[in-house]
């Protein structure tokens, strides 16, 4: 880790294909964004929380020295959109659901991300164009598949495979060595757990080589198993726990996982919030 102000990036050659993991450091949520690089094009996915990340993100994105041909947003939470105030000159695409849920949540996720980090947050909130639509698209000769995932980490999920290479770019339908957010719940009010321990199982047969998660260094498809018992575990830790003793009983779950904050954001969610 040279210097820990800055994006961590973790370069994976694929077939034809190679992946710029890049990673924001724990105060930017080390959220991942991942520039796809093919033979003549980039394809970015999800553009950081934080705006001298988002900044990074893009001068790396330039310095490979090929046009972006879209930047595909996977979901509404911020670290995954505030950034695209650095990508306003190319299309920007997600789930139109995204979009409906950018515009219902961006003022409160604005005002509480300045309050913590000010000027380093965007002031606007911007929307991506709402095109994405499950199936496969062909950019520059690899088939991208586009999945969208119901009621998960987020109300709505794009996950992104590349079947030629085995790759699934699955954001934050996966963490690694990361607290998991579980704070979201459906308009109804129902948490998170059983859609997203469903969409896990759906994927982890598929065989992948390669899992790029939302927040965490790249794996294997060994995390899926992972990630669904780390959220029972979570499930029974929200059920037995209260805004006291919540916190502490999760980061005693898993002491060596990092990013305390993930841990203090579901608190909020599921416990002030209601
Ligand atoms: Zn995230």
């Amino acid at each position: 880790m040279a210097n820990d102000k800055n994006l961590i990036i973790n370069k994976i050659q694929k077939g034809p294909v190679c992946i710029h993991c890049c990673a924001s450091p724990d105060d930017g949520e080390r959220v991942n964004a991942q520039v796809v690089e093919t033979e003549n094009k980039l394809i970015i996915i999800d553009t950081m929380l934080m705006r001298p990340y988002a900044r990074e993100l893009r001068q790396y994105a330039d310095s490979i020295g090929k046009p972006i041909d879209r930047v595909y947003i996977t979901h509404a939470h911020p670290d995954h959109w505030f950034g695209m105030e650095f990508f306003q000159d190319v299309k920007n695409v997600s789930l139109p659901e995204t979009v409906e849920e950018i515009k219902m949540m961006a003022q409160l996720e604005i005002d509480f991300h300045r309050s913590q980090h000010g000027d380093l947050i965007t002031d606007k909130m911007y929307l991506p164009v709402p095109d994405a639509t499950e199936g496969n698209v062909e950019i520059d000769g690899v088939v991208f598949r586009l999945h969208k995932i119901v009621a998960a980490e987020d109300l709505f999920m794009l996950a992104i495979d590349l079947p030629e290479v085995k790759t699934l770019i699955a954001q934050d339908l996966i963490y690694n060595k990361v607290h998991l957010f579980v704070g979201q719940r459906s308009y109804e009010g129902t948490m998170c757990f059983d859609g997203w321990i469903n969409a896990l199982k759906k994927f982890m047969n598929e065989e992948y080589e390669l899992v790029l998660p939302g927040h965490g260094v790249p794996t294997d498809a060994s995390v899926f198993l992972e990630n669904i018992h780390n959220l029972e575990i979570m499930r029974g830790i929200v059920e037995s726990s209260n805004g006291e003793n919540f916190v502490q009983n999760a980061l005693e779950a898993f002491p060596e996982y990092g990013l305390r904050s993930m841990i203090e954001m579901s608190a909020f969610f599921l416990f002030q919030m209601k």
